[in-house]
């Protein structure tokens, strides 16, 4: 399907496409009540004219006529709140199946986008507004509402103009000078209001972020301990009173102008109110005439106002609208076109450049690896030397902005991801400590398995976990303290985390790090053990302990972004470079 160039009409596209998908009754529903609603609206003015016109000279003749306007105009009042009920409730009924279809093409958008993308603030921006949009999903349909309220009312008010013009044209300027200034000020109000509130995503973004950090288990402790509460307390109550103070002053700013408009509609409403008057008197209006034009006056004041405040309500939920649609406009990842077949002979890196989103420097700066099928790597290097940037960029996660990864003859960039990721077992330095059971806190990482008892035991006696899971209670006990599970200490976490990296079928294992909260010798005991397990598999180990080096095949020292040294332990220990600083270092600790 062709792009729709302009974001506005695309836009409000997506938003009638999912309401669509997801809602369809509710906009028949909504549809076919505003066309009853505005159809009756206009009909009333003409009843209320023909009922002055008949009751004067009422008697048999013209009792049946009567009777049917007064029966249409009960029609006319009725029905529309019929209607009102009617459309309130199947959107009701249907605000749950809404809430999940935005929230999960959402999560199935945010599955595909690039992870490297993810590290962008821009990027975290456009996350936050389209959350706080999603948690306000209706703005979809409200957007709809208010554009069938605003052709609804536009319509009324077409046709209560018509009525009034039939009678003098005259009162139609005064009527139509109330409306465009009531229109122009909610317009002003809401252009500001938004442009205000977009400025403030980074603000807000912060607010939430300090807000999390009074809610978060592990930074209550840290606050405590080390007493901030009250510094963070002010940081937040600063932060809080500038996002506030700033929609404050928009909305005082809204009301004053809202009151002389308020003042300017009623003036106008009057002087259309003495101008009927001073017809009728003239003898230019009948009885009748003058009844309809004030029937027509008052509906046109409801309408006219109802229009505006529409037209402004519109902007500010095509604003939201925005904020959910421009998160589907983050770049996903490029998918390639191969599908990805586990690598034989080994991976190869050429001349990798990888460089974060706004960031001055490259992380990797012309990088190049082999790794054979099979080999046991350990990646060292003082922090910040680009050791995690590798991993990722090795794994697929990140894409090289320029040079290879190559799995095999396979070049990443053209494989499809998903065989890929499938294929590699990667445990992050933050990895998550999920409040499940520790059952699925391993089996998460492929869980075709998670059944399968005699693996999940094997796994967790290989990491030393098995007095843990019987003291605990077993396996399918609940971990973390968020729903009153059982809390494990950060280097037992570690060991779970390594658990779940291992209990995936993969081809090639990536450790970040996994130890640091373990003891140097705790460490070394269990990644030997680990590299015994896995004998025969491929494993990348990223450490700034060099402990583990000596039970490596291959030793790569990373330093501001290249590898500067690469070979066995003991070449490298004898070579007097980095490895021989670092591990003379190191060895003066223990
Ligand atoms: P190491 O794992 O060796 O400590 P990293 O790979 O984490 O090093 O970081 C390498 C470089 O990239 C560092 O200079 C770091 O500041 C920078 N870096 C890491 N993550 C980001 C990010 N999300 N955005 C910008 N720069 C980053």
């Amino acid at each position: 399907m062709k792009t729709i160039r302009y974001k506005g009409i695309r836009y409000l596209f997506y938003c009638i496409r999912d309401i669509l998908r997801f809602t369809p009754i509710v906009l028949w529903g909504k549809l076919v009540s505003s066309i009853i609603e505005g159809g009756l609206s206009v009909w009333q003015p003409i009843l209320i004219a023909e009922l002055f016109e008949l009751v004067p000279d009422l008697g048999p003749g013209n009792m049946e006529l009567f009777k049917r306007d007064v029966a249409a105009l009960c029609l006319c009042i009725g029905l529309p709140s019929l209607c009102f009920v009617i459309t309130r409730g199947m959107a009701i009924c249907n605000d749950c199946k809404k809430e999940s279809c935005y929230g999960w093409s959402m999560f199935e958008h945010a599955r595909k986008i690039r992870l490297e993308a993810l590290e962008d603030p821009k990027v975290l921006d456009t996350f936050q507004k389209a959350n706080a949009s999603y948690a306000n999903q209706a703005a979809g349909s409200k957007l709809l509402s208010c554009l069938f309220i605003i052709i609804e009312a536009g319509l009324v008010c077409i046709s209560a103009v018509i009525v009034v013009g039939r009678f003098s044209v005259w009162l139609i300027p005064c009527m139509a000078l109330g409306f465009l200034v009531h229109l122009s000020v909610n317009l002003y109000s809401e252009k500001h209001r938004a442009s205000i509130y977009r400025g403030q995503s980074s603000l807000r973004r912060k607010r939430q972020y300090l807000w999390q950090l009074f809610s978060r288990m592990e930074s209550v402790k840290e606050m405590r301990t080390l007493g901030f509460g009250g510094y963070l307390k002010r940081l937040w109550v600063d932060t809080n009173v500038e996002v506030v103070r700033e929609m404050q002053e928009v909305d005082l700013k809204a009301a004053r102008l809202g009151s002389m408009d308020g003042i300017l509609k009623n003036a106008c409403y009057a002087a259309n109110v003495a101008g009927a008057i001073f017809l009728m008197v003239e003898g230019e209006l009948a009885v009748g005439q003058f009844a309809a034009c004030l029937s027509a006056f008052s509906l046109l004041q409801t309408e006219l106002t109802k229009l505006g405040d529409k037209i402004g309500d519109f902007f500010t939920c095509y604003h939201q609208v925005e904020e959910y649609y421009d998160f589907f406009e983050i770049e996903t990842e490029a998918e390639g076109s191969r599908t990805y077949r586990p690598f034989r002979q080994g991976i190869r890196l050429k001349d990798v450049h990888f460089r974060y989103c706004g960031a001055a420097e490259d992380a990797l700066d012309g990088v190049d690896l082999d790794i054979k099928k099979g080999e046991h790597v350990v990646i060292v290097g003082v922090n910040g030397s680009g050791k995690t940037t590798l991993s990722k960029v090795l794994a697929g996660a990140y894409l090289a902005c320029s040079g290879s990864v190559y799995y095999d003859d396979q070049d990443v960039k053209e494989l499809r991801r998903e065989g890929l990721y499938k294929d590699i077992s990667l445990v992050p330095q933050n990895f998550i400590h999920y409040n499940f059971s520790l059952r699925e806190n391993i089996c998460i990482s492929d869980l075709r398995h998670r059944e399968d008892d005699k693996r999940l035991k094997q796994v967790i006696a290989d990491v030393g976990l098995e007095e843990l899971a019987q003291g605990i209670g077993g396996s399918d006990t609940l971990l973390g303290r968020e729903f009153g599970g059982c809390e494990l200490s950060g280097g037992e976490w570690q060991k779970v985390a390594i658990a779940r990296g291992l209990f995936k079928d993969s081809g090639l294992i990536i450790l970040d790090e996994p130890t640091s909260a373990l003891d140097p010798l705790v460490e070394y005991d269990i990644l030997t053990r680990f590299l015994e397990l896995i004998q025969g598999e491929t494993s990348v180990i990223i450490s700034h302990r060099v402990g583990i080096c000596r039970a490596a095949d291959k030793v790569v020292v990373m330093k501001d972004g290249r590898v500067v040294e690469c070979g066995t332990h003991e070449s490298l220990k004898n070579a007097g470079g980095e490895y021989s600083r670092i591990w003379t270092e190191q060895a003066k600790w223990y």
